[in-house]
């Protein structure tokens, strides 16, 4: 493997966040929690923006050993044809939703980069935002993506750490490690104006993994200032495969790294997913977390069909409808938000490395 990027090695970070990770600091749970929604308010005021995800595919040609979508996995496989992909955002857009995350593996010859712009494209001509969580691509092809109306990319690096990043993913495209930790570079050199980031807890040393990703989302904020950053704080959930984590994060630990997070970088978005439960995702909204998933299935073709779609990449655990999510949040004082960005905000951007201003 060619050398890592001097980023991620970069020391400077450790002495500021790492005893805060660790719990060996002074500050206790209750005050890095009151410091993280008093940095929430004045930065985001009262607002959590919904999105959901769209599974478009469960075809892959990767072998990760903890997703319940890798090409060894005995499940049925399918992708989306275009008047099912319609069908499917018009049970969204019925919900409410008005942000979408197109989902699918690994480029196979059923899904690779043409299929998933024309779903782009179909999604862009009904839904304000769309987003995408797919294959790593090349600048040309995120370009492409970008001006069929997709603004942001969501890549998350799973782990950190080379060698356990060499044993989880057991073959296929994605285990280049250093090819996947450039990806987020490649989509905003291509005009993607927002990246998404993270590492899926679980898989390596807690402390270590929170510390490099934080490491990568100041490297992304310095050197692309003009873009959007967001980081998800995903932990690994039941999938077909059977994977059990080697270093289970408890909620202390995920609760401590968002709002450490939130706390260091007061302007990123931070997200969190169904694959937490309701009591955690109501307790977090607000103190840090600004952006969230709703309603979400995590089948192929699970909006128009929830009990015929099949095998889902990881089981949610809040499966409370839109409506439900959102009287939640309301009692707290927050204000759901269904649609964030208007159309008229698409097009590429001229994107430029540059330092912070
Ligand atoms: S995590 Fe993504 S790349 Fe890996 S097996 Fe699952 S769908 Fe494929």
């Amino acid at each position: 493997m060619n050398a890592l990027p001097a980023w991620l090695t970069d020391t400077r970070l450790s002495a500021e966040i790492v005893p805060l990770l660790s719990g060996r600091s002074e500050a206790s749970l209750e005050q890095l929690a009151s410091e993280a929604k008093a940095a929430t308010l004045r930065r985001f005021g009262r607002i959590v923006s919904l999105y959901a995800p769209l599974y478009l595919s469960n075809h892959c040609s990767s072998g990760c050993a903890y997703c319940g979508f890798a090409s060894d996995r005995k499940s049925p496989r399918r992708r989306l044809e275009p008047d099912e992909i319609k069908r499917e955002l018009a049970a969204m857009k019925a919900l409410g939703i008005g942000d979408v995350l197109l989902l699918t593996g690994e480029r196979t010859i059923e899904t690779g980069y043409d299929y998933l712009r024309q779903a782009v494209e179909r999604a862009a001509g009904i839904m304000p935002r769309v987003a995408v969580e797919a294959f790593p691509m090349t600048v040309a092809e995120y370009r492409g993506l970008a001006e069929c109306g997709c603004t942001g990319i969501t890549i998350y690096q799973e782990t950190y750490d080379p060698e356990n990043y060499g044993k989880l993913h057991r073959w296929g495209p994605k285990r280049d490690f250093l090819e996947r930790l450039e990806t987020p570079e490649r989509a905003l050199q291509g005009g993607i104006r927002s990246i998404g980031v993270g590492a899926l807890l679980g898989l390596s040393e807690p402390v270590a993994e929170a510390t490099a990703l934080a490491r990568h989302v100041m490297h992304l904020c310095r050197s692309y200032w003009k873009a959007g950053v967001s980081v998800s704080f995903p932990r690994i959930r039941p999938q077909e495969g059977g994977y059990q984590p080697a270093w289970p994060v408890d909620d202390r630990f995920l609760a401590r790294m968002i709002f450490v997070f939130r706390i260091a970088m007061p302007d990123v978005d931070l997200v969190l997913s169904t694959r937490e439960n309701p009591a955690f995702r109501d307790g977090m909204a607000g103190l840090g977390i600004t952006r969230m998933s709703i309603a979400s299935r995590t089948t192929v073709g699970g909006y128009h069909d929830p009990e015929g779609a099949g095998t889902s990449q990881f089981e949610v655990s809040d499966d409370r409808s839109a409506e439900e999510f959102c009287r939640a949040l309301r009692s707290k004082e927050l204000e759901p938000v269904f649609k964030n960005w208007d159309p008229a905000f698409n097009g590429p951007i001229v994107t430029e490395e540059a330092g912070c201003p």
